[in-house]
């Protein structure tokens, strides 16, 4: 049974969390500590009171998150957030949370891993946020209206439903990019027209993103903000079991968004 301290220390350096820039919200690395031991380990996208329950049914000790404990911001530990905190002390539940970190990783990353799952290459990065690109891109020769469809039953695999910007009858996806989770945005459609992107991966974004996606000449495909980050944590259990022998089981929790 591995000790946390040498698990922790295993992810920080993979995932080089405290190298990556992210906000404020995301706390990246262990939140909150347990006993000290790991004897199994449940990831989850977000930090939830199901995705606890799930962790404590799976028996795991240590509850891997993509959105951690504190995206709230500062709030009085009572009600919900209580009964939270109560769950995971009473089952000596220890909580890890990689946002950034993970999006970005070059093998286990979110963006990374939805660009395989649609069948796309990246080579190079994409959705700049300080010293980091948050996402891929990369060429291809594809009908948009299939690279949507690969993106709609990817979507429905998790509980999403699949939205487009209007894709013209035969346009065609040359140059691509991908970011996760909230990754439309007014940045993030100038930089896919500055580069000369035509098609726009994300899990979600505002109204005003599909408005300015028509005016600057890029489809953008929102697959889901939830099933567009359940790549990342499932493949950083996979790594944990291979690294330290730990069972590691996925709770899933569909948002619907
Ligand atoms: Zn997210």
């Amino acid at each position: 049974m591995p000790a946390l301290h040498d698990v922790v220390a295993a992810l920080d350096e993979e995932l080089r969390t405290r190298e990556i820039p992210d906000y404020g919200g995301a706390v990246n690395g262990l939140q909150l500590a347990n006993r000290g031991r790991v004897d199994g380990v449940a990831v989850a996208v977000d930090f939830s009171r199901a995705a606890i329950a799930g962790a404590i049914a799976e028996g795991a000790s240590l509850l891997v998150v993509h959105h951690g404990m504190f995206w709230p911001g500062v709030q009085p530990i009572v009600g919900p957030a209580y009964e939270r905190l109560r769950l995971l002390l009473d089952h000596d539940v220890a909580v890890y949370a990689s946002h950034l970190p993970l999006d970005a990783h070059p093998m286990l990353g979110n963006n990374v891993r939805l660009a395989a799952e649609l069948g796309l290459v990246p080579n190079a990065g994409f959705a700049r946020y300080k010293t980091i690109d948050v996402g891929v891109t990369g060429e291809a020769d594809v009908d948009t209206a299939t690279l949507a469809e690969r993106a709609r039953a990817f979507a429905s695999t998790w509980g999403g439903e699949l939205r487009t910007t209007p894709i013209a009858p035969g346009r065609r996806t040359r140059r691509w990019a991908i970011c996760t989770g909230a990754g439309a945005s007014s940045d993030t459609l100038r930089e896919a027209s500055e580069r000369g992107i035509d098609t726009l991966v994300v899990g979600e974004g505002p109204h005003h993103t599909a408005v300015e996606a028509v005016e600057r000449d890029v489809v953008v495909v929102y697959a889901g903000h939830y099933a567009t980050e359940t790549l990342g944590v499932r493949a950083l259990g996979a790594w944990l079991e291979a690294r330290f022998g730990t069972g590691w089981a996925f709770v899933g929790e569909p948002t619907g968004l």
